[in-house]
């Protein structure tokens, strides 16, 4: 029996003979049913359309991405690290070709994910490359194919090994994560933020939402949480969840004065 997709946000759920009758991760308040109604695909039909292709943006940094975009659109990002490879983020296509490279690049120790509107199709993934999942627990409602590589983690940070963390945000989802990797920028830090910390258009700021489509903000409370989350972290690089999304420089600060300027926005102080 096939595992169906959904067209709008990619999640995979677990084996029917029709189609759900609708996406749970669509119909809630963050996302969107399009203006045509629900569409479903499969992971073979999905490989017939489309292809993934890949970005080197520094050493041990891959982007990786469906061609053309399908349902949100964000790219993953396999990181290197001396301790082992790590997949951030998720996409739904999975083929082959992206089986073969990402071996050859030495596969998946762990796949981590910010939030459930990238969980897509994790559970194929981690299959082909028999590795763990590691989401946060906050967010395990969201899991629509229950798979038993899913590990959960709880409270604010996770270690998962030498200068590779997990740090809670909340904010997008209670459960919202980003990746710090110590060792990336050559050794100034990487963020790896998927739209936790959403990598804005200008690629000067950083912002926050609890709905991108929708336009629903956060609280001033809740972002100020994100900065304290941030705040012992040192980093110079930030990788959003788009390809062309990224901070390559001067990352802390810009999360710094990003947050006080979407509380002072929030909050009626602006000043201008
Ligand atoms: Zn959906
Ligand atoms: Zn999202």
């Amino acid at each position: 029996m096939p595992l169906f997709i959904c067209t709008a946000c990619g999640t995979q759920y677990p084996e029917s003979s029709a189609p759900p009758a609708q996406c749970v991760i669509c119909e809630e308040e963050r996302q969107y049913v399009p203006p045509g109604g629900q569409g479903w695909t499969t992971l073979d039909k999905l490989a017939r359309s489309h292809m993934n292709s890949m970005r080197e943006y520094e050493p041990g940094v891959t982007g990786i991405g469906t061609q053309p975009s399908f349902a949100i659109g964000q790219r993953a990002i396999l990181v290197r690290t001396p301790g082992g490879n790590i997949l951030w983020d998720c996409i739904a296509l999975l083929d082959a070709a992206t089986i073969t490279a990402i071996k050859a690049l030495g596969g998946v120790k762990a796949i981590a994910i910010s939030h459930p509107h990238f969980y897509t199709s994790m559970g194929a993934w981690a299959d082909a490359f028999d590795c763990p999942i590691h989401l946060h627990a906050a967010d395990k409602d969201w899991i629509m194919r229950k798979h038993p590589r899913v590990t959960h983690w709880d409270g604010e940070t996770l270690k998962l090994w030498d200068g590779v963390t997990l740090i809670r945000c909340g904010g997008h989802f209670p459960g919202g994560t980003v990746m710090h990797w110590a060792g990336g920028a050559g050794g100034r830090g990487i963020v790896c933020a998927g739209d936790i910390l959403s990598v804005t258009t200008d690629r000067k700021w950083v912002s926050f939402m609890r709905s991108y489509p929708n336009f629903i903000p956060l609280s001033a409370r809740e972002v100020t949480q994100i900065g304290d989350a941030m705040a012992p972290f040192s980093f110079e690089t930030i990788y959003g969840h788009y390809f062309d999304r990224v901070i390559p420089a001067g990352g802390k600060e810009v999360v710094a004065k990003s947050v006080a300027r979407y509380v002072a926005a929030i909050e009626g102080t602006r000043g201008y």
